[in-house]
Formats: C-alpha cells, structure tokens, sequence
C-alpha cells in the first residue's frame, strides 16, 4: 500500500513555494475609507489600488437607499430566488438595468465571479470548444474548465490568433469570452471584430464588461454602445456592479429566451441565497446616478489626462490604456514588490500585482485613478514613481541611478514632490 500525501502538506508545501517566490498575499487590515484616503494597518494612505472608479462606493445616496431598504426588509434575503422568490427590489433592478443597457432581460448573480463560472458552467458542455483572449479574467477560465470544454486561448487582442482558434475545433459548438477592458491592463478588447467573427464562426458571443460599465459609452452605458454595437452583435454581456458602480453583484444580459434558460440552469443562482433586497436597492440607485452624475466620468477623464501626461514626461512606461486602469510594467515579482513597499512609504497604496493574476515576467504595479483623487495625490504619485524606478532599474541593469535619474527632467529644486496625503486634517481618529 502506497503512503497517502496529506492534503494539508500539500496546501503548506504550496504556500511556502509560493513565499520562496515572492508571490505570497499580506492582506492589510483596513479601518476607514474617506474619499481618495484609507487607513490600513495605522497608516494613512493614498489609494491608488480600489475600482471605485467614480466615487459612488460611499455616495450619501446610494447609502440612504440601502438603509432604508434594509429597514423595511431586513439584512438578507432568507433563501435562493428559486425557492423563496425573487424580491421586488431585484426585480426593479433587473427591469432597470434592461432599459439602461438596452437589452430584453437582465438576471441579477450575486457577483461577478460568480456570473462568469455559472454562465460558463450552463453554457457550455464537455468538449465544447471555448475560445478567449489569453487575458480574460480567472473566472471565464475557471467557468470554461468547470465545464469540462475545451479552452483554446489567443493572444491579447488579435482577432487573427481568435480565427486560428476558431480553426482549431471547426465541428463543435463554440463560445468566444472576453473582456471588454481588461481589469490588469486596462486595454480594450476589439469587440466589433470579435462580434463579425464570432457571427461567422456561428458562436456565441460572451462579453464581461467588469470594468467598462459605468466608465465608457454614453453615460458609462459601457463597452458595448462605445464600440457602437448593441444586444444584436452582443448576445450575453454581464456587468458587475463592484466596480465604478461603487455596489457589489452582478448582472447577466441578454435575449428573453437565453436569461430564462440561465435563470433555470445556472447553478451560481439556482443554489445559492439571492442578493439582499438592501443592496438590489443600493445598486439600483447607483446606477440611476451613472446618468445623472456625468460630472464624475469628465472629472475622471481630466484625472487619468493628468496621469498620463505627467507619466510621459518622466518616462514612465504605462502602456496604451485609456481608462482609469494604468499599468506599470515592472517583470520581476521582488522589485514589483520592493517599489510598491516603498511607494507605501510614501504614502501611496497601488496594486503589486503578480501572477496568477497576471502572466509570469510580467510583474507590474497596478495603478486605478478615481474621480476622487486631486490633481495633488496623482503629481505625488508620478513623482514618487519617478524617483522610484529609475533606483530600481538600475539595481537589475547596473545603470547608475543618477544618470537615469536626470534623464526624468525633474526640476532640482521647488518642485519636490508632495508625499503626503492631503486630506489627512480631515480624517479624524
Ligand atoms: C472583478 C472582475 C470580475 C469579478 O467580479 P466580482 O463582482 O468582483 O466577483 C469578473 N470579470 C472581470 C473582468 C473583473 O475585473
């Protein structure tokens, strides 16, 4: 008889593999929110790291509509939607999010993760071919994998590397998943071309709009009216409501027929408890806001403006995104790492984000810009990340720092850059 590994040694085994290479989690405590700033382990921060886009998390009203929604219908909602019913609230919120999206029905899943690996998991079968850009997030790999279907992966936006997918299993049913903006890189994903091919390969079309909804289109309608498409070329499309939405949740979209046939097999909804009342109402509201609050998205625009210019200036390579999602190519995990640390130092909280997140060698700092940051906090951080990369580069290509350094053209002196939070009188205890 052969000696039986013990699951629990292997978790360990793992989690120390992961240490080794610098790849292990620390979740910080945080006590308090306010505007741009955080309080996490004592420490006054700059967050440069949330998806609350356009500030919505802590709106006065969005908070007033989930306080008096909890009052009259308490903290949970008891049960499944299947066994106990689907509450008004959710049923507001579905008819709501229909006709803002313009689409025939919406399905309220309790979050996004969990849309993806349901919609996935009752879509498809096993040997069903499942083509995906190869930056989708992890919850449209696992749905495909629960599945059992097969994944057949393209590199990052090519339409030709998603045709030769396509060829890759002509006979079998397919279904094409992607992101609209991709929540690492904040690139955006060619959704008119995707639509024409997935028409032509008789595929269905999945788009996550995780990160473009409330951002782009027409008062942040999304990705899908921003690429001038619509339910037509878009068959599923699911938004979260986690991120600009300032909410947590998820909502799948799409024809009649298809969101009854979801509403009845995806397991995600099936077997577990529906969205508390008070959050469908808190959604609700906030997204009533994404029309009327246009303030936000310009103010936004003039932030992630103000990053990008300032970045170019001091060389910093941040890619080609165009939404709040800012990338900072680093590589290795240590000094992605080390010059996240340090920006903390400085007062600064941005994402270090490593794999499995994001593909090995490709490291990078993480940067989302909100309508709730000053011009102040984003000079700071350009600043402090420029006087930061240069050291760190220099350390792996043994450039001198100071040549680097100048290269940056910051001024010598009356131009230091401003570490520290703003707001910090206004924080209290
Ligand atoms: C965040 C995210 C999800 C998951 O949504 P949650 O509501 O946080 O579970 C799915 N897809 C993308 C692209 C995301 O960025």
């Amino acid at each position: 008889m052969s000696r039986r590994i013990a699951i629990e040694d292997r978790l360990r085994r793992a989690v120390a593999e992961r240490e080794r290479e610098g790849l292990a989690r620390q979740v910080a405590t945080v006590h308090q929110r306010e505007g741009a700033l955080l309080v996490a382990d004592g420490e006054v921060l700059v967050d440069f790291s949330s998806n609350d886009y356009l500030g919505l998390r802590s709106d006065l009203e969005g908070v007033a509509a989930l306080q008096e929604a909890a009052a009259w219908h308490g903290v949970g909602a008891g049960a499944s939607a299947m066994v106990s019913g689907r509450h008004i609230e959710q049923a507001r919120l579905e008819a709501d999010l229909a006709e803002f999206l313009d689409y025939p029905r919406a399905l309220v899943v309790g979050s996004g993760y969990l849309a993806n690996i349901g919609a996935m998991a009752a879509l498809l079968e096993r040997g069903d071919l499942c083509v995906q850009d190869r930056l989708v997030h992890a919850s449209l790999i696992d749905g495909a994998r629960l599945a059992g279907a097969r994944l057949a992966r393209y590199a990052h936006c090519s339409v030709e590397g998603a045709v030769e997918a396509f060829a890759t299993g002509p006979g079998q049913p397919a279904l094409l998943a992607t992101d609209a903006v991709f929540s690492m890189d904040g690139t955006t994903a060619p959704l008119a071309e995707l639509a024409l091919l997935a028409r032509a390969e008789r595929a269905l079309l999945y788009v996550d709009d995780a990160h473009g909804f409330g951002i782009c289109g027409p008062e942040g309608r999304g990705s899908v009216p921003a690429a001038k498409l619509g339910a037509r070329e878009v068959p599923l499309l699911m938004v979260g409501f986690g991120k600009a939405l300032g909410g947590y949740g998820a909502a799948i979209l799409g024809p009649e027929d298809l969101i009854e046939g979801l509403a009845q097999m995806v397991r995600t909804v099936m077997f577990s408890t529906a969205m508390p009342p008070a959050l469908a109402a808190a959604n609700r509201q906030l997204l009533g806001q994404l029309a009327t609050d246009a303030w936000r998205r310009f103010r936004l625009a003039g932030i992630i403006a103000r990053f990008k210019r300032a970045a170019q200036q001091h060389q910093i390579d941040i890619g080609e995104s165009d939404s709040p999602i800012q990338p900072v190519m680093i590589g290795d995990n240590a000094a992605t790492m080390r010059i996240a640390a340090k920006l903390k130092a400085a007062g600064f909280l941005v994402g270090a984000i490593r794999p499995p997140s994001v593909p090995h060698g490709s490291s990078r700092l993480r940067i989302s810009l909100s309508t709730l940051h000053t011009d102040e906090q984003v000079d700071g951080l350009v600043a402090a990340l420029a006087q930061l990369l240069p050291a760190e580069t220099r350390s792996e290509s043994g450039e001198p720092a100071a040549s680097r350094g100048s290269s940056t053209g910051r001024r010598a002196t009356g131009d230091e850059p401003n570490l520290l939070p703003t707001r910090v009188a206004n924080f209290g205890a």
